[in-house]
């Protein structure tokens, strides 16, 4: 069986300076695989990458048996793959409705797109009650349940998740995480970038663990979280 999704030796520079090193790893369909790493490990930038938002120097990304790492980014989201970016990137002025429904850009289902909606607002009820609301005036964790939102309403087959608890508190922190056990069990594949790695870790199917540009690591969510390097580099224990 092939992966859904396929990075094979993925090189991203920025001018001179190379964030993305030649790393290679895949995303089977329904699970969800996670990237670990400090900052400045070069998370963003691979989901950058694989969005089209930046073209890589050398390697290759296949998405469902299909080469994509020269096809535009709106042309991705089309394909089923979207992002949720980190630091929310939402459109302030508009109201909660209408930048969910900018997730459904390519879309033309009316029915489809409606019934996404009521999801999106069942799982996230405060968006329901502030729709018409501009969404530049929301908290930090309502913006990021609004990103995560509008990258469901796409209907992706794979949802990229960029840092979705950054800037959360414990709470809805614990909120977003099962908001992402619930997309799985619904059969959402997702690959999910992640500071906090114990939270990141203990949802994740598989996960690898990458260092200024480079993976160092790479194993099952479990077996990272038991593992000895990680506790201590990245679970801040002694
Ligand atoms: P963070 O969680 O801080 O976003 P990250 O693992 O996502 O970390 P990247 O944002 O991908 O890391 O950054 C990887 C490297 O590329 C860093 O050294 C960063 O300084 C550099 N970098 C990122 N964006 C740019 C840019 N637009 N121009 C130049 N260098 C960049």
């Amino acid at each position: 069986m092939t992966a859904m999704l396929e990075v094979k030796n993925l090189k991203v520079a920025y001018g001179r300076v190379r964030a993305v090193k030649g790393i290679s790893f895949s995303v089977e369909q329904g699970q969800v695989v996670t990237l670990v790493g400090t900052n400045g490990a070069g998370k963003t930038t691979t989901l950058r990458t694989i969005s089209g938002l930046l073209r890589p120097e050398e390697g290759e990304i296949w998405f469902e048996g299909e080469r994509i790492d020269a096809v535009p980014a709106h042309e991705v989201t089309t394909r089923g793959l979207a992002h949720s970016p980190e630091g929310r990137r939402i459109f302030p002025r508009l109201t909660v409705e209408d930048n969910l429904r900018l997730g459904a850009f390519a879309r033309k289902d009316k029915a489809g797109i409606a019934q996404d909606l009521e999801r999106v607002f069942d799982l996230f009820e405060i968006l329901r009650a502030r729709r018409a609301q501009p969404a530049g005036t929301f908290s930090g964790g309502e913006q990021q349940m609004l990103a995560i939102g509008r990258a469901m309403m796409s209907r992706p087959k794979l949802l990229m998740l960029d840092e979705p608890s950054m800037g959360l508190s414990p709470l809805m922190m614990q909120r977003i995480m099962s908001t992402i056990t619930e997309l799985k069990s619904e059969g959402v594949t997702i690959l999910l970038v992640e500071q906090n790695a114990q939270a990141a870790l203990s949802l994740a199917d598989y996960g690898y663990v990458l260092e200024v540009g480079s993976i160092v690591l790479e194993d099952t969510g479990a077996k990272l979280l038991t593992d000895d390097n990680v506790r201590k580099a990245y679970l801040g224990e002694d």
